[in-house]
C-alpha cells in the first residue's frame, strides 16, 4: 500500500486514519481534525518533540504549548 504521507510523524499506526494504513495520504486524518475541531498530531510534534501521546488535540492544547514554553 502507498503511504502518500512518509513525512508523518504521528506514533500512532494502529489508528485507522494513520496513512500508514490505507492509501489516502493525510486526507482521512484531516477530515477527522476539521469535524472535531483539532490539530493534527504532527503539529503537535513539531512544536514539541518531545511529546507523549495525549488524551486530547484540541485548539486550545495546541495554543496551550506555547504558553507552557
Ligand atoms: S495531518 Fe495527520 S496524517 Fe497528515 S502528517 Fe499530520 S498527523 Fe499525519
Amino acid at each position: 500500500m502507498a503511504n502518500l504521507s512518509e513525512f508523518c510523524t504521528c506514533k500512532d499506526t494502529k489508528c485507522p486514519l494513520n496513512p500508514a494504513n490505507h492509501d489516502k495520504g493525510c486526507s482521512l486524518c484531516i477530515a477527522k481534525c476539521l469535524k472535531l475541531r483539532e490539530i493534527p498530531s504532527c503539529f503537535f510534534n513539531l512544536a514539541d518533540p518531545e511529546m507523549k501521546k495525549r488524551q486530547s488535540y484540541t485548539f486550545e492544547d495546541f495554543a496551550s504549548l506555547f504558553g507552557e514554553k
